[in-house]
């Protein structure tokens, strides 16, 4: 903690702008109420993805919704949500295999399928409260570009498909010269797609204008933090989502919401039991994130 004549080293003052804050929504800088409210049932701190999603839990349907007050250190969503690239992208194999070392099959197959239920959960909430945001389903391809690394990865693929991991029945493996044709034609991908993509842009000389960075926060085992804070009654977390929040955050809100609405325990909100946050976990020396980036280092394989 800073002292009081020091400044917090956060939010940074001179950040980059991102392409989705260009045009900032009325809620930007909102402020309710001039002077903060003496008390109410509920304060989320961060209006980032997962504060806005908790907040959403929280009111959707309930026909006696809670007063809550919701802090922003800077605007809604300037964090890592606003800086996103916007892949909802469910880790349906990585995370099993990476996982079950360590925590059993079950618990690690619990993830995939947590993120699969991401895709479905935004398409609906999208069409239900008809936000305009460009959602496309599509497929996508994960590249590896070195032998071993692709040795690798087919052995952990063969060996889920052979323990019938349902996560992978919808993920190919495909390799050789079929591999790099396909990389050859989304290599060019993003050359003229607005061009190509968009009537009237045919002769527009569109080009990339934005570039801008953002931090990702890792957790000490790569797993988000989701639940009550041990030893702080009325306190719950939910963050830690390492740079790949977009098919975990919602339905860990929800979660989150079902726990203070109806008192659920966290087993009985269905969020994957390796997300909950634990006086160990909060303990633990381990260093995850920088021992894979290790293992890669020793492997030849650091990839940005
Ligand atoms: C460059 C970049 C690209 C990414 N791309 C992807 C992607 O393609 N797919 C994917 O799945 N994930 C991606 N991510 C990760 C994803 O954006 C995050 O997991 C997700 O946005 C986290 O949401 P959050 O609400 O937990 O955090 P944030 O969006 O960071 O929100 C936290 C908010 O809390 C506020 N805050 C912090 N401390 C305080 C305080 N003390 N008081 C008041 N307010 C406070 C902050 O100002 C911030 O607005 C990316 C992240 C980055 C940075």
């Amino acid at each position: 903690m800073p002292s009081s004549d020091q400044k917090p080293p956060f939010p940074a003052p001179n950040s980059t702008l991102p392409f989705w804050r260009t045009q900032p929504d009325k809620l930007d800088d909102y402020r309710s109420t001039e002077e903060l409210p003496a008390e109410c049932d509920i304060v989320i701190i961060g209006a980032g993805y997962a504060g806005a999603s908790v907040a959403y839990h929280l009111l959707d349907g309930n026909p006696s919704p809670p007063s809550i007050v919701m802090l922003e250190a800077r605007q809604a969503c300037s964090g890592a949500t606003g800086r996103n690239g916007g892949h909802l992208k469910p880790s349906l194999y990585a995370s099993v295999t990476n996982m079950t070392p360590k925590y059993g099959r079950e618990a690690a197959e619990e993830l995939a399928k947590f993120e699969m239920a991401h895709v479905s959960a935004i398409k609906r909430l999208m069409e239900k409260e008809n936000i305009d945001c460009d959602f496309h389903i599509t497929r996508s391809f994960d590249v590896f570009l070195t032998e071993s690394q692709n040795e690798k990865v087919k052995r952990d693929y063969d060996a889920l498909n052979q323990a019938g991991v349902i996560s992978v029945l919808d993920v190919h493996y495909t390799s050789g010269d079929k591999a790099e044709r396909l990389v050859e034609s989304a290599k060019r991908h993003f050359d003229g797609y607005m061009q190509r993509h968009f009537r009237g842009w045919e002769d527009s000389r569109a080009y990339t204008d934005r570039v801008w960075s953002g931090v990702m926060g890792y957790s000490s085992d790569n797993l988000p933090h989701v639940g009550h804070v041990p030893g702080k009654p009325g306190l719950l977390i939910i963050a830690g989502f390492t740079g790949h929040g977009m098919p975990q955050i919602f339905l860990s809100a929800k979660g989150i919401a079902q726990m203070i609405r109806e008192g659920k325990s966290f087993e009985g909100t269905g969020v994957p039991r390796l997300y909950q946050t634990t006086q160990k976990r909060l303990d633990s020396k381990e260093n995850a994130p920088l021992a894979a980036i290790g293992r890669e280092i020793n492997l030849g394989q650091v990839r940005l």
